[in-house]
């Protein structure tokens, strides 16, 4: 295949197929390529009972998505046996996709997330420029740290970063490979997600009346996201004021619902069940972002990013965000926001009611956050920076 003759087939290798933060940064990426230069074909696993909320959005978007069994880390493997299991998926899954990438003529892998190796197996096997795109940071166990952070080093022709919280991790475990890590930013919709956007009707849907304070935590349910230390932070908000309203946005990963309902029957041990939603996952998050006062995004690890913060702000939403991780680069504390300490449900408390009592603080505070999130965190510029990086391996690269 001569390059010159159209656009070139890019692989993305993704692992999971819901709507959570780094399956919407690909999905807007993808959407947005230009498609006189850049084919893409996105590959997602089968491994679990997703709903198949990201490969219905990318046919929705005109993207082909292939469902392909292939091995992805998750923590179930985390063991002896598990590692054989893990082991075996990978093996058959660089298989299937060395194999989907002749068939398709892919010029390009991209992996999207720490957790999906197959993609760089499959693109050395072929000998494919391949391109690893770093969405988390993982402290434990130390050996999947490190694993990452060697195979993404030594598999990839660049490793992208989405922040450089994520970075500095990776390169703390890989001495003298850190000059191939870079940092992309995610990005936001500034058009999608605007101030101008009406949540009145979801305030009505949720039975919040207008002059009530709305404080929500938008995102996926697990222990490291800190839910737990939103509703002790509820409980103690809600005893100081009667007209603040709590959201919780989001649902577990499939097959975790005991954690969902444990939360909720500590919300209800707390008192909370008159003050509390229960949203569950909600694919209409520029409402939900206009439906709130105040986003919390109160993470007990460093978040890797927090997309929720920058959708929160292009909305003209003060955030209150736990200070370490991405939120450090996002927030610019006392101005688009408030960074608090992390797993400390009090200072959290103390946060929503110092925003709470004071709207026009919210107000100026959000006013600075579109800013921030337009001039800063924009998707033109981002699909530029990925563009032209796919056209420098492309031109490194020896004819495919
Ligand atoms: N999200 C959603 N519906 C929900 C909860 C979350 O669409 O019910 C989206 C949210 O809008 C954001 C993403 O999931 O785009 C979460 O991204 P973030 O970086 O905050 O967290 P991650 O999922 O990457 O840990």
């Amino acid at each position: 295949m001569n390059r010159h003759e159209g656009p070139v087939t890019i692989l993305f290798v993704h692992s999971s197929d819901e709507l959570y933060g780094s399956d919407r940064v690909l999905l807007e990426l993808v959407r947005r390529l230009d498609r006189s230069r850049f084919a893409p074909l996105v590959a997602v696993p089968c491994d679990l009972s997703y709903r198949r909320h990201l490969s219905k959005a990318l046919a929705e978007a005109g993207v082909r998505c292939l469902h392909v069994d292939m091995g992805v880390l998750r923590r179930r493997y985390f063991g002896w046996r598990g590692v054989g299991l893990y082991a075996w998926r990978l093996a058959l899954g660089t298989i299937r996709l060395a194999r989907l990438i002749q068939r398709e003529r892919v010029a390009l892998v991209h992996s999207n997330t720490g957790a999906v190796w197959s993609g760089a197996l499959a693109a050395r096997l072929t000998r494919r420029p391949h391109l690893w795109h770093i969405h988390e940071i993982v402290t434990h166990p130390v050996s999947v740290r490190r694993a990452i952070a060697w195979m993404s080093t030594r598999f990839s022709c660049r490793v992208v970063a989405i922040s450089q919280a994520v970075r500095d991790h990776l390169a703390a475990d890989a001495p003298g490979h850190a000059n191939r890590i870079m940092v992309i930013p995610d990005a936001v919709d500034t058009e999608c997600f605007r101030p101008e956007n009406d949540g009145a009707a979801l305030r009505h849907t949720w039975h919040v009346q207008p002059d009530e304070t709305l404080v929500g935590q938008v995102g996926r349910i697990s222990a490291w996201k800190g839910q737990e230390d939103f509703l002790a932070a509820a409980a103690q908000v809600a005893v100081r004021r009667a007209d603040v309203r709590f959201v919780v946005v989001g649902d577990v990963v499939p097959g975790e619902d005991d954690r969902r309902e444990y939360l909720r029957a500590r919300a209800a041990a707390q008192g909370l069940n008159d003050r509390i939603i229960w949203a569950g996952f909600r694919p209409d998050t520029p409402q939900v972002m206009a439906a709130l006062d105040l986003l919390v995004l109160p993470s007990r690890r460093p978040e890797p990013f927090g997309m929720v913060l920058l959708e929160a702000m292009a909305t003209g939403k003060p955030v209150v965000a736990a200070d370490h991780g991405g939120p450090r680069e996002i927030v610019v504390h006392g101005e688009t926001g408030l960074l608090v300490p992390p797993g400390e449900p009090t200072a959290l408390a103390n946060a929503i009611v110092e925003l709470a009592g004071q709207a026009a603080l919210r107000q100026q505070m959000g006013a600075a956050a579109r800013l921030r999130a337009e001039t800063t965190f924009g998707l033109l510029p981002y699909v530029a920076a990925f563009q032209a990086l796919y056209s420098d391996l492309l031109e490194a690269s020896a004819p495919w």
